[in-house]
């Protein structure tokens, strides 16, 4: 029988940092990087799953899946996604599974997520079921979070499942609503990653979810609930550095309410000046930002063609998010990669991408 193939996205969150553990607002868009997974169906009754980018593959029983226990390897991201459609009555079928990746490994794209919805995805096809988009998005975000141990929202696989061209992707974390938001023509993504991950990022994400529950005890209400207009009485109730951390999220959700409205009337200058405030707010707010970080930003923001930039994920490293316009990009990544150079002594890689469709079974 022929192979059938199955693809899922990367992305980068372009607005909404540190809101989606406080029940707030992202905007990701998925990215033209895709995780593309070639199934075939096996006569004995093994998964198979071969990692192409890593040149290891790995195979399981399909009766043991339901009693699979990680094995602290890629091949864990496989067998937790199996594991939690088996949980939803979908039976894993004995197939071959040929893994290959263009999304970095690492790099803050999400690659792991691009993976989960993938083989996901062409399990559950394999199995003769049918999932809603929004359950796949979930059993993935619970086979990172609870087989592979790595604490995750949902926002990752979410986008990587309703992603779509020419779009971002606006999620409420509290309720999971989406909607598809048209992002401007006249714009191209580039992340540029600092290559740096400074070691403070898990106990400094960590400190920072217990600050804002702390804020949230003192506040008696969800962080999400605290509007503008109500900030000026929220902040007067909290100690420092509560009251900085709050009020990163507070006008966080609603810089993106104001992103949301600028794409929709294509104000590419708002666009910049909120991507701007977002980053300052991460840099002296909520201190998640590092000297690479905070060198990128300022370094994009004085290069032509440049519409805005901010640090994109949890901070202390990664990536910058970029808009610039088409014609510029190509400069833009010559000016950026040698300056980046010339005061790190490293070349950052460059990604430059278009946004693109969520998940789904390709032409094989
Ligand atoms: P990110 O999601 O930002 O790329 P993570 O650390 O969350 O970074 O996920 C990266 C991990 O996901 C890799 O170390 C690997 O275990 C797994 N992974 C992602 N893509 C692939 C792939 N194509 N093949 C095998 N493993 C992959
Ligand atoms: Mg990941």
């Amino acid at each position: 029988m022929a192979d059938r193939i199955f693809r899922a996205p990367g992305r980068v969150n372009l607005i909404g940092e540190h809101t989606d553990y406080n029940e707030g607002l992202v905007l990701p868009a998925a990215l033209d990087l895709f995780c593309e997974v070639r199934a075939s169906r096996r006569t004995d009754a093994l998964l198979n799953a071969s990692a192409l980018n890593l040149n290891s593959s790995a195979f399981w029983k399909t009766l043991s899946i339901p009693s699979a226990r990680p094995r602290g390897d890629w091949s864990d991201y496989v067998a937790g996604t199996a594991q939690q459609l088996e949980r939803r009555g979908i039976k894993v079928s004995a197939l071959n599974l040929a893994i290959r990746s263009d999304v970095p490994l690492g790099a803050g794209l999400s690659s792991s997520a691009a993976l989960e919805v993938a083989v996901g995805m062409a399990l559950v096809s394999y199995s003769g079921r049918t999932l809603g988009g929004a359950e796949l998005a979930k059993a993935c975000q619970q086979a990172e979070a609870e087989f592979v141990g790595l604490q995750c929202g949902i926002m990752d696989q979410f986008v990587a499942v309703f992603g779509r061209r020419g779009h971002a992707l606006l999620l409420d974390c509290r309720t999971l609503e989406h909607r598809l938001v048209p992002l401007p023509a006249e714009v191209e993504l580039v992340m540029v990653n600092s290559g740096v991950r400074h070691e403070l990022a898990s106990t400094a994400y960590n400190e920072r979810r217990r600050e804002c529950e702390a804020a949230v005890r003192i506040l008696g209400r969800s962080l999400r609930d605290v509007s503008i207009a109500e900030w000026p009485d929220a902040e007067s109730a909290l100690p420092e550095p509560l009251r900085r951390r709050a009020r990163h999220v507070v006008y966080e959700n609603q810089r993106v309410l104001d992103f949301v409205a600028a794409c929709e009337r294509r104000d590419l200058t708002a666009l910049g000046r909120l991507m701007r405030d977002s980053h300052h707010s991460l840099a002296r707010d909520y201190e998640v930002s590092c000297f690479e970080l905070d060198f990128l930003v300022e370094t994009a923001a004085a290069i032509d063609g440049v519409v805005g930039c901010r640090l994109t994920g949890g901070g202390f490293g990664g990536c910058t998010v970029n808009l610039v316009r088409p014609g510029s990009v190509e400069s833009f990544r010559r000016k950026i990669s040698a300056a980046y150079c010339r005061r790190f002594g490293h070349e950052p890689a460059v990604y430059v991408c278009s946004s693109a469709d969520g998940a789904r079974e390709i032409a094989a």
